[in-house]
């Protein structure tokens, strides 16, 4: 007779990690939720978080499911109703609005930090939900019956299994030996916060320039935060730009849709890069979230992916005797139900990201008249909307 320290081992209590351990509450499986960082949450009242998520309806359910929904400050969420998409040809426009696919919000705008704490905060209150934070993991052993963690204080926990949610870097499956075909964009997400002059009504604005994407979010309380997808010269220029300066090149970047900027908080720069993910499961072991894929964000999907994961291997793992949770079979069954929606998502950010990052003047014809083209077609539109929601 085995014993163990968990069912499960989550090493990393990110976004996605958190998530899992909450959706697995009311199952008999144990959890022990490993996280490098010691969380805190003490943020400084009246400060907005520059990084920023569009949650998908198929995301917001899961997080109403759990809890985690009901625990954010609804003070700090923004619905989207409607979303411009422009080209680098003033006349090519195309709009998605919400009653188009007879819906209320196409998304919700919310921080990052507002939705960790709820997260975190969901996860551990679980009763069958350990943490250990902070912990490093130093080596993974896995048998027939057992998947051993090491920690860096000597600690040895053994488990039926080991989820690694610990985003693009993944130590856990760098263990396994995932291969990773990485592909770099060459390129940076540099977020920032503004106030507008201007109600930003709930739209949310993206322009696709020769050399990147720029996305206006619209944020609570008439706020806006920016992600602009840039090349690194950019990315130097945009952040050694102060305040005022930051702002007036954004405003002058997306026309004044918005008015006057003024910024709010600090500027950021992220490195964007495709992750595709050869293995996402081994004997006891599974990947989720960053961990087993990464995507260009121009769509905003890169979370949205990961709760699919959390949706997914939750129900399989809930279907199964706790003494199978490990089992290769019942992982396998996870890996190919991920399978197609992942790839889909890549493909389709990597290819919007290839043909507008392109100065050939055929490519830039034609992306723009399929903008407009696409603006026509009603039925399309729907299809679009609706599949993004449900992601
Ligand atoms: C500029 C930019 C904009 C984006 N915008 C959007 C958007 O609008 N919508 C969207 O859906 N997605 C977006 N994304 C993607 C989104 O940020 C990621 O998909 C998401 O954060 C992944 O969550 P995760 O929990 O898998 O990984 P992470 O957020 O990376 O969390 C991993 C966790 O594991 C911990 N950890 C790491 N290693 C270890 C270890 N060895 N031991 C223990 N703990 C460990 C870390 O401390 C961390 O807490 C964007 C990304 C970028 C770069």
């Amino acid at each position: 007779m085995h014993s163990y320290d968990a069912d499960l081992i989550i090493v990393g209590g990110g976004l996605v990690g958190a998530a899992l351990a909450a959706r697995l509450a009311h199952t008999p499986l144990s959890v022990l939720l490993l996280e490098g960082r010691a969380p805190h949450f003490d943020f400084e009242p009246g400060s907005w978080d520059a990084r920023v998520y569009a949650i998908s309806r198929a995301s917001r359910r899961l997080l109403t499911e759990i809890g985690a929904w009901q625990r954010m400050n609804p003070a700090r969420l923004q619905s989207v109703s409607t979303m411009r998409i422009f080209g680098d040809d003033a006349r090519a426009r195309l709009e998605f609005a919400a009653p188009e696919a007879g819906v209320d919000e196409l998304a919700v705008i919310l921080e990052n930090r507002e939705l960790q704490r709820a997260l975190w905060q969901t996860a551990t209150d679980c009763p069958n939900v350990s943490v250990l934070a902070p912990a490093m993991p130093t080596a993974l052993a896995v048998d027939a019956e057992t998947a051993t963690v090491t920690l860096a204080d000597g600690r040895v926990l053994k488990s039926r299994l080991v989820i690694g949610a610990d985003g693009a870097q993944s130590w856990v499956r760098a263990q396994i030996g995932s291969e990773v075909a990485a592909h770099p964009y060459g390129q940076w997400g540099v977020v920032a916060n503004f106030e507008c002059d201007k109600p930003h009504l709930g739209v949310a604005h993206q322009w696709f320039f020769d050399d990147g994407v720029l996305a206006w979010l619209p944020l609570a309380g008439g706020r806006m935060s920016m992600v602009w997808s840039c090349d690194e010269a950019r990315r130097a220029e945009l952040l050694a730009l102060g305040p005022a300066e930051l702002a007036e090149c954004v405003a002058q970047a997306g026309g004044r849709r918005l008015g006057d900027l003024r910024q709010i908080g600090a500027t950021a720069a992220f490195p964007l890069q495709l992750n595709r993910v050869a293995r996402t499961v081994a004997a006891r072991v599974a990947l989720i979230g960053d961990a087993a894929h990464t995507v260009h964000p121009l769509a905003g999907q890169g979370v949205n992916l990961g709760f699919g994961d959390v949706a997914e291997l939750a129900r399989v793992l809930s279907a199964e005797l706790p003494a199978r949770c490990g089992d290769y079979l019942v992982l396998r069954r996870y890996e190919r139900a991920r399978r197609e929606p992942v790839a889909l998502m890549q493909t389709v950010c990597d290819g919007l990201q290839k043909l507008f990052n392109n100065t050939n003047p055929l490519l830039k014809t034609l992306r723009n008249a399929g903008l407009g083209l696409t603006d026509q077609q009603a039925w399309l539109k729907h299809r679009l909307i609706r599949h993004a929601m449900d992601a």
